[in-house]
């Protein structure tokens, strides 16, 4: 394929973001409340709760479901604040599998993604409604 005649893939692809925030066992459960806390208090987001083993995820998690417009203030501030959890970012498009199979980020150090349960043809999900109430700059 000659990558002249490719087009490049649209933002517009791109309908919202996760994070998926990684804890194995109590002790690192506590330890990750800590970002939980914070991002809570700086960023209009939507926090899920801690889960055991859930969907694609190895591990327990917590997720965060955020808007594209916060992707340049939240990111940059987990790199800064992941406490040496793991740290899933993927995109939402209509490709579940590939978004986190294939194109994620990883903050921290990648750990095995199930995508064999994930679909390849789904509505990409907007961001969910924020319930943080944030007081806090970032
Ligand atoms: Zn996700």
């Amino acid at each position: 394929m000659n990558e002249d005649t490719v087009s490049p893939r649209p933002l517009a692809e791109i309908a919202s973001y996760h994070a998926h925030i990684y804890h194995d066992g109590q002790t690192e459960r506590q330890h990750a409340e800590w970002p939980r806390l914070q991002i809570g208090e700086r960023f209009r987001v939507r926090l899920g709760w801690h889960e055991q083993k859930v969907g694609p995820h190895d591990q327990a998690i917590y997720q965060v479901s955020f808007a594209n417009d916060f992707f340049a203030s939240l990111v940059p501030w987990l790199i800064l604040n992941y406490k040496g959890l793991s740290i899933l970012l993927h995109p939402n498009t209509t490709n579940p599998r590939r978004d986190h199979l294939v194109d994620p980020i990883w903050i921290g150090r990648p750990l095995a993604v199930n995508g064999d349960i994930l679909t390849d043809d789904h509505e990409a999900e907007e961001a969910l409604p924020p319930n943080t109430n944030p007081s806090q700059p970032a």
